[in-house]
């Protein structure tokens, strides 16, 4: 299984890859919503790989049906094009609930509807959960933490969030989910898991998503300036997705239902994370300083202690590892995006 998630990860088959061959009892139904998009899709592998059946909710805002074509057509997989903003009757054992805007030019395309994605969205993930007796998981994130005054994170800090900033559209929605898992748990019985995760990269970005990975990648690989929002003093600590997937996967199969950190506490500034890009993929681009970013939170890193606890989890992927497949990835899309330019 490990061998054939490596091939797959970023060399996007035509045809779906073999699977385990689960018997019913222990053969799930797994609703993912988001499940098209960049940290989706990889779950959806794994899930898929398991033996499990798979059903996607995706509204194709910032996923792509790409992301999961090679499942389209196998018996276990289904892809619904719905938008959790509206009701959702299916019937599922689990549920990965991911369905969210991810990047700040993303969720601050249109705030009102990041809003309403993460609340209204999330009571229907809820109300379903309810209604079925399904186990859900959702993807909370270090936002909650705002511009942190607590550093390493750990999970008992409450945050210092800005509630009327430009990135509250994202961090108080995703706070309010929070709030709804304890609040269907302890209300509705509702069995709930909240992954806190920190900033994640690798294969499957949006060419356009304009996060810092992928953005410095397409920058170095274009001979474009590499562009450092502010001073680049401030820091985050970057996760390879399949660990996170890992992580995720822990998770909901734990008995631990309080918020867990799922995040690689390697930390570096922004600048010195431009140039170690900088010299990975080589090439002729200039390293420059842009306006900063209002609100940016200053200093990031996970205190992972309690998934290490509660899950026995750990990152296992070093970021130059990480990045030379994110690398090839992106190598591979411009490829890809000038040749069907010409044609
Ligand atoms: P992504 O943008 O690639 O994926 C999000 C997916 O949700 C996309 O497929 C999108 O089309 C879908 N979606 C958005 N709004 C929807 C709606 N209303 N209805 C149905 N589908 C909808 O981003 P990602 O990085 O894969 O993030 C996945 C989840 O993890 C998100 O909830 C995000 O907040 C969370 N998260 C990610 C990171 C990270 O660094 N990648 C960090 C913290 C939290
Ligand atoms: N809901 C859903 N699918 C279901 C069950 C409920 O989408 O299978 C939605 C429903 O539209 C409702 C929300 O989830 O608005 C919350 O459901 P809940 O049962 O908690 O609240 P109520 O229906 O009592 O308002
Ligand atoms: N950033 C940057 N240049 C870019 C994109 C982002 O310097 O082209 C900075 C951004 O200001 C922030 C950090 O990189 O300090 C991480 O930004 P990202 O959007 O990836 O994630 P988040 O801010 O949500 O952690």
């Amino acid at each position: 299984l490990e061998k054939r998630l490596r091939d797959i990860e970023f060399r996007i088959p035509k045809k779906y890859p073999e699977v385990e061959f689960l018997t019913y009892k222990d053969r799930k139904r797994i609703l993912v919503t988001g499940g098209a998009g960049f940290v989706g899709s990889h779950l959806v592998d794994r899930l898929m790989m398991e033996g499990h059946e798979v059903i996607v909710v995706d509204n194709f805002f910032t996923g792509r049906r790409r992301n999961v074509e090679h499942w389209v057509g196998h018996e276990n997989f289904e892809l619904i094009h719905h938008d959790i903003v509206n009701p959702l009757y299916i019937e599922v054992d689990q549920i990965y609930h991911l369905a969210s805007p991810a990047s700040p030019p993303h969720y601050m395309y249109n705030p009102v509807k990041t809003i309403k994605t993460n609340t209204v969205g999330t009571i229907n993930v809820f109300g379903l959960a309810k209604r079925v007796g399904a186990r859900v998981l959702i993807a909370s994130t270090s936002e909650v933490y705002g511009d942190p005054e607590v550093h390493p994170q750990t999970e008992s800090y409450w945050g210092h969030v800005n509630p009327i900033g430009p990135r509250a559209c994202y961090d108080e929605s995703k706070r309010i989910s929070e709030t709804l898992a304890y609040s269907y748990g302890k209300q509705e019985n509702v069995q709930v898991r909240v992954a806190r995760i920190f900033n994640t990269y690798g294969p499957r970005m949006h060419i356009n998503d304009g996060r810092v990975v992928s953005n410095f990648i397409l920058q170095a690989l274009t001979g474009q300036d590499i562009t450092i929002y502010g001073s680049g003093k401030q820091t985050r600590s970057f996760q390879y997705v399949s660990d996170l997937v890992d992580g995720l996967i822990k998770l909901q199969n734990s008995n631990y239902s309080l918020p867990v950190n799922l995040g690689n506490p390697d930390e570096h500034t922004i600048e010195e994370f431009a140039s170690i890009i900088h010299e990975m993929v080589g090439g002729k681009s200039m390293i420059i300083n842009k306006d900063a970013m209002e609100d940016d939170p200053q200093r990031r890193k996970p205190d992972i202690t309690r998934a290490t606890n509660m899950l026995g989890w750990q990152p296992l992927v070093p970021l130059q590892k990480g990045i030379k497949k994110t690398v090839t990835f992106f190598r591979r899309e411009l490829m890809r995006s000038r040749h069907s330019e010409r044609n």
